[in-house]
């Protein structure tokens, strides 16, 4: 480890962790991160490439076809899940460090991610003892029918930058609930909180091989993960394009694919809402992460009666928030995560502004000494056809339509290939009731925003994603279902008529 002689931050070196141990990559090569705050190198990882892919996905194989993992019982498996959430725990100041170094992010707020990972942990351990199939006792009285329930194989996790050990809890621990053995590829930019999951993991009694952690671009071993012949389920965070790609690349053996992908997810704002308590929803939906947040409420749609007065309480509220260092407990609102995603920040509002969209506030890069900090920025006068009103653009740009009915309000919603959140601000039981039921999303949010839990699912529909993650149904999303049909007594129905004695 070293350390920085200004700022004082601690620069961490990790190694990547392959058949229970910690290893470099073959090639021997390393890759640095700096912090998008602070300029400065936080940490330095081994580079893996397709040679280490194939160690890893061999250790996974080896595990899932002779190891214990998916052999044990249910509650063996639980007690060791229980552990790992005890021993993040223990860990968790070290976990949050990295997040916050390698992703720019707040750090109360890593704070609450880590201990709702934790929770995620908490929940599938407990899960991990409830999987198990059914009988059908009236097949008949020759017919006993069981249905099983059988850990998938291997699965490959594929994650992304914006809340690195969140998204890992919401896939690892559910994947080892129902027994499958794993390789995990966290995005280059925030490796290291992943690769500290390695050795926790050994510490609390996952046998070698069950959990396999490399570092390497999507390119190579993304792209070898999802090609993979002897990996049998792919379980991938990321944008809408590399999902589609994966599903191409998974389809030489059929993987089973499990995908959570981007959106473009609208608060209705009507004029009977509390408008107080959504002004600050849709700024925190917005600006939360500095907008790098698939749940990001990136667009606001408000009944155009209310719309200059509640645009203006927005205004006021986006300027009382503070933008910053985010190792400065009062900071909300912290970095961007590298320049390619600025400038793509950056490319879209120039894109609104030439659209005829009305840039009322940010719009631009904040000055500062150090570290790459986007202007939060609100975005009015935005139609329907606007790229601003249907593309995500993961920063803090929030892209405000007006609407005269609910259904104009639903129907401008729906209008995006996108569908994973949606909400809606009114005292209205009937226009609450109207929006769950009509709005295309995976979730919806009714006078709240982005609250969540592990007992409740999350995922896409459309093109934000296939399956969902977390909830009563998360650990069978990575298990096979057979029928195992028993028959007793004389067969009951020849196909063919019966040999004579004699002329067997
Ligand atoms: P990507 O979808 O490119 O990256 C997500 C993960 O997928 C990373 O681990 C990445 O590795 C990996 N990956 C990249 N290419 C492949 C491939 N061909 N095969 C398999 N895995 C691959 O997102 P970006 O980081 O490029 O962000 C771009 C945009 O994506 C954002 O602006 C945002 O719109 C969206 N996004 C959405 C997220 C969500 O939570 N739904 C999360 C992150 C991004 P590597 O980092 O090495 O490229």
């Amino acid at each position: 480890m070293t350390t920085h002689e200004t700022t004082g931050i601690h620069a961490r070196s990790y190694q990547q962790w392959i058949d229970g141990s910690a290893c470099e990559a073959a090639s021997g090569a390393r890759f640095p991160r700096s912090s998008p705050a602070h300029d400065v190198v936080v940490g330095d990882y081994p580079l893996a490439d397709v040679v280490d892919t194939d160690r890893a996905v061999a250790a996974a194989r080896k595990a899932f076809d002779a190891g214990p993992w998916p052999r044990m019982s249910g509650a063996e498996r639980s007690r060791i899940l229980f552990r790992v959430a005890d021993l993040i725990e223990k860990h968790k100041d070290e976990l949050v460090l990295a997040d916050v170094l390698e992703g720019g992010k707040p750090i109360t707020q890593v704070r609450a991610e880590i201990a709702g990972a934790i929770d995620l942990w908490r929940y599938a351990a407990g899960e991990a003892r409830s999987q198990h199939g059914e009988s059908n006792t009236s097949l008949g009285q020759h017919m006993l029918g069981l249905t099983t329930r059988e850990p998938v194989g291997v699965v490959a996790l594929i994650t992304p930058w914006n809340f690195p050990f969140v998204i890992v809890s919401q896939k690892l621990p559910f994947a080892l609930a129902a027994g499958c053995t794993t390789v995990v590829k966290p995005s280059e930019l925030t490796p290291g909180s992943t690769l500290r999951l390695g050795s926790i993991l050994d510490e609390a009694g996952v046998p070698a091989g069950v959990v396999n952690i490399i570092v390497g671009y999507g390119a190579s071993v993304g792209q070898r993960l999802a090609e993979h012949p002897n990996v049998d389920m792919i379980s991938f965070t990321g944008s809408t394009g590399v999902g589609k790609g994966i599903v191409r690349a998974s389809a030489g053996n059929l993987k089973r694919v499990a995908l959570e992908l981007g959106g473009k997810n609208p608060q209705i704002v009507c004029a009977d809402a509390d408008l107080d308590a959504a002004a600050d929803a849709v700024v925190f939906g917005v600006l939360f992460n500095a907008g790098q947040c698939c749940n990001s409420s990136s667009r606001l749609l408000v009944e155009t009666s209310i719309s200059e007065d509640f645009l203006a309480r927005v205004d006021e509220l986006t300027k009382r928030v503070t933008v910053g260092d985010p190792l400065d407990e009062t900071t909300k609102v912290g970095a961007i995560v590298n320049q390619n995603q600025l400038d793509r920040i950056l490319g879209f509002v120039g894109g609104a502004r030439d659209d005829g969209a009305r840039i009322r506030l940010g719009g631009t890069r904040m000055k500062s000494d150090k570290g790459l900090f986007m202007a939060p920025t609100v975005v009015s006068d935005v139609t329907r056809q606007m790229t601003i009103a249907n593309e995500e653009v993961f920063g803090p740009v929030l892209a405000a339509l007006t609407f005269d009915d609910l259904d104009e309000a639903i129907s401008i919603a729906n209008g995006t290939h996108y569908g994973l959140s949606a909400g809606i601000w009114t005292s209205k039981y009937e226009s609450a009731l109207k929006a769950g039921r009509e709005l295309s999303a995976g979730t919806v949010w009714v006078n709240c925003w982005m609250d969540g839990f592990p007992e409740m699912p999350f995922g896409g529909m459309r093109e934000s994603g296939i399956g969902r993650e977390q909830g009563r149904h998360a650990v069978e999303d990575f298990m096979e279902t057979k029928s195992v049909l028993f028959h007793q007594g004389p067969r009951t129905s020849r196909w063919v008529p019966a040999l004579e004695a004699g002329q067997q």
